[in-house]
Parts: structure tokens; sequence; C-alpha cells
């Protein structure tokens, strides 16, 4: 996500500020995942439903939003000193008012107006739709806490505002919450119970994007193989339902379907996977339609069954190898990513032997790798001492690092000399006589402009080399 680099905040005149009635210029900052990508597009709809102004300038908000992570220590850190930073916009904005949303806000909740004598205002993940009332509360002096999670919202009728998207490609959120409870993580207790969007909405929300001339969508969940639509309500209550009503339930494979079979001109793409739900139905869908990314993000974590069952995971790395293989066997061209972490507590040099000897097995394309920082309030923290000493951990999560490098250059290799459809999604970053794209299997691809293509336009290039991470071609 877009962490910005350290601001100096110029002194900028009164009158250039909006400077209407009331907190009516309003700047998002985002940190972390997609979901929270998404989160604050949906919040700039509920905002600009009821008249506020989204400007993309800290210095000329009357309010600041910032959309915050709490995965891992550094991610809130990240939010602390950025909140320092706004310190000085505030010297010239005696009237500026800051609030914390998100993760960050979700598990910290009133003790950050405490903590943090900048904020006015802390809403948690569930709580975007009461944001108008909580500044009518900061208009009136107060401020302004709400961070009650809710078994029930989707924000199905919210359309985003894409103030995060690149106008080709777009994030559609189908879950929210999460109900795994991986000894590490803290989203069950920051985003709530499971529940799923209504599938009639999300095809809605696909369609308005197709006619505003986006190209790929990317559904969006932290389980999407758990979704599971059965009338609404969470996840939880689907299984007390009586037989016809489970008997149909819509379910990531059946949604999936729907999806690729009603746009079959756009790019569908979906993260994140979890191997312990992922099924050979879904498998079978990415197979049958040409239109789903040939791209599975699939996070094993650890290559060790005594450490995935210290995380709670409930698959084994067996089971892991076995989903990989019939993935591969039934779509050959798949790409594969995952999550790793290392130096979980109680990690040895096996366990982190099973972990490199893993990715030996798969030879992933690309990899989130992290060391274990411990979340209070997750069931790790409570369990486990986090005794895998710092610097054995940053070995350790080197030596995977290293590996990963390695492979993501021989499987970026495997794609020279052959040719693959683009989706152009702008100017290359180095070069505006070069577009950049992604190929199905989501590897970024660089190539001269001939003055005969735009962005959004699938087109054919031919790879003629690599740089490890991109791939270097000509338009065929
Ligand atoms: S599946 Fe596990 S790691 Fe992923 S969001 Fe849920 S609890 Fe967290």
């Amino acid at each position: 996500m877009n962490q910005k680099s350290a601001h100096t905040f110029a002194r900028i005149p009164v009158r250039e500020r909006g400077r209407g009635g009331g907190l009516r210029h309003v700047y998002i900052e985002t940190y972390g995942c997609q979901m929270n990508a998404n989160d604050s597009e949906i919040i700039a709809s509920i905002l600009e439903g009821q008249g506020y102004t989204i400007t993309s300038d800290p210095r000329l908000a009357d309010l600041i939003l910032v959309n915050t992570c709490a995965v891992r220590d550094k991610a809130e850190q990240t939010v602390r000193n950025r909140l320092k930073q706004f310190k000085s916009i505030k010297r010239h904005n005696p009237d500026l008012k800051v609030g914390l949303v998100g993760c960050m806000a979700e598990r910290l909740k009133d003790k950050l107006l405490e903590e943090e004598e900048l904020v006015d205002l802390v809403a948690g993940p569930d709580a975007y739709r009461q944001l108008p009332a909580m500044i009518k509360d900061l208009e009136d002096g107060r401020k302004a806490v709400n961070v009650l999670l809710s078994l029930e919202e989707t924000y199905d009728d919210i359309e985003p505002v894409h103030i995060m998207s690149n106008g080709i490609s777009a994030f559609v959120s189908i879950t929210r919450g999460c109900d795994n409870m991986c000894t590490f993580c803290v989203v069950p207790y920051t985003r709530g119970r499971e529940r799923s969007r209504n599938p009639e909405t999300i095809l809605r929300e696909i369609a308005r994007l197709r006619d505003k001339g986006f190209k790929e969508v990317t559904l969006l969940g932290q389980n999407v193989d758990s979704y599971l639509w059965y009338g609404g309500g969470p996840k939880k209550e689907f299984y007390k339902q009586p037989p016809e009503v489970r008997a149909s339930a819509v379910d990531f494979a059946e949604l999936l379907d729907r999806v690729a079979a009603a746009f079959p001109d756009m790019r569908i793409r979906f993260t994140t996977s979890n191997p312990q739900d992922m099924t050979d139905r879904v498998i079978d869908v990415i197979a049958r339609h040409p239109n789903v990314g040939r791209y599975i993000h699939l996070p094993f974590q650890s290559g060790s069954n005594r450490i995935l069952r210290r995380m709670n995971r409930q698959y084994t790395r067996e089971q892991y190898l076995d989903l990989i293989r019939r993935i591969r066997e039934r779509i050959p061209d798949i790409a594969l990513s995952h999550d790793v972490i290392a130096g979980f507590p109680g990690e040895t040099e096996e366990d982190h032997a099973q972990t490199l000897s893993l990715m030996d097995e798969v030879v992933f394309d690309f990899g989130y790798m992290f060391a274990y920082s411990e979340r209070p309030g997750t069931a790790a923290a409570r369990l486990y001492e986090d005794d895998v000493p710092r610097g054995i951990k940053i070995r350790r999560l080197n030596e995977i690092i290293a590996k990963q490098n390695a492979h993501s250059k021989a499987r970026m290799k495997n794609y020279v000399g052959r040719t693959f459809e683009v989706l152009i999604e702008g100017n290359s970053k180095k070069s505006d006589a070069h577009w950049m794209g992604r190929t199905l299997q989501n590897a970024v691809v660089v190539f001269p402009k001939t003055g005969k293509e735009k962005p959004g336009d699938f087109v054919n290039v031919h790879i003629e080399d690599t740089t490890g991470a991109t791939l270097l071609g000509k338009r065929v």
C-alpha cells in the first residue's frame, strides 16, 4: 500500500483551503492490505455521499483519516511516526481533525485517544457508516470512538469510489472478517467474524466497473475459499440452517464460476486463498474459464507440521503439497505465491529446514516473507513465549528470502522466448516510452510503446528477457 515518505508541509494561506462550514475536506491515507485499500474506497463513497470532498493533499484537508494496519508492530509504529509528521500541518491549521480507522484503531480502541494527543476520532472496520455522525461529534467539539464489530456488515450497498485504483483494475470485496483463528493473527480480533456478501450485489458492482471501462477485478477476502452466501449472517450460523437453505447456498466455486461466465471480457482474479478450504471445484472453475487469472496466492506459513499445529493452521505439509500437485496437474501454467513466517515461537532449526525444503518442492513464483512479530491479544501471545532470538529470526528470514529470490528468477526465466497476453495498466515506472502490464499469471511485463495501444488493452507480447522481477518484451 502507499507508504508515503516524510513531507515538509509548506504554509498554505487559509483562503486556499477548502473553507466551507465544518470539516468538509477529507484526506484519506491507507496502510496495510488490499482489504484496507478497498475499505478506504468505501469510506470515500460514504463521505462523498454526505457531501464531503476527498482531497489528495493533507495540507488542504479539514479532516485527515488514516486507515491503519495492525498485522505487525512495525505497521503500527509507521502510523505513530506519521502522526508526528501531521503535527506540522496542525500547527498551520489548528482546526484540523485527525482520525485513525481500520485494524490498529480496532485493536487499541479509545486507548489511542490517551496515547496520541493528535487523534480525535477512532473507528473500527465495521463502523464506517457511522463516520458522518462521528465527524458531527468532532464539529461539536467532542472526540468520537466507534469500534463495534458487526456480524452482518458487508457494505454491499455502497459503491466504492476508486481512489486507490488505476482505472483498469479494481478490488471487489466478497467477504469480511475471518473465522480461522490462526494463533499469530490479529485479523479475527480487528475485523471480526466472517460474513459473505450477497452474490447479486457483487455481480452488479462488477457490471458497473465494466461499464466504467475497468478490465480486471480481484475478488477480495481474508479467506476467499470460505465464501458462503446463504441469505446473510455470519458463516458460523450456516450449519444451523434448514437443508433447503444449505442446498441453495453459493460457495466460492459457484461465485467464481458465475462471475467468470458473466464477464468473459474481463480478467477475474481473487485473493487470499486458504489451503484448508480450497476445493477441487475451485481449481476446476479456474481451469474452465480462460479469463480467470492463472495465479493463486496460497499462504503456507511453515513447512513443519509441528509449527503448523502451533499456528492452528488446519492442514499438514503433506496436504499442502498435495493441493499444489492437484492445482498444477489441472492448470499447468499456474503461478503461485505464498506467505511464510520465520521464527515462530518454538521453531527449531529442523522446523526451519522443513520450511526451506517445502519451498524447494514447490518453487513458488513469489512470496511475502516475514519474521514472527508477536501481536498482543492473539492466541500465540497468550500461549507461547516469543523465544526465537531476533538474530536467529532474521538469519532464517534471510535464508528464506534468498531461496525465494533464486526461485523467482528461475520461474521468470520460463517466460523468455514465449508470447503472452498482457493487460496494459499504464506507463512503465522507469520510462514513458514503455508500457507496464501483467500476464494472466500476474507477472509484470514492460515493453516499448508502438503508438497503437493504450491502458486497458489486451495485447500479445513476446518475452525476450527478464530482470528476475520483471519480464521484458516486444508487442507482436
Ligand atoms: S486465515 Fe488466518 S492468517 Fe488469514 S486472516 Fe484468517 S486468521 Fe489471519
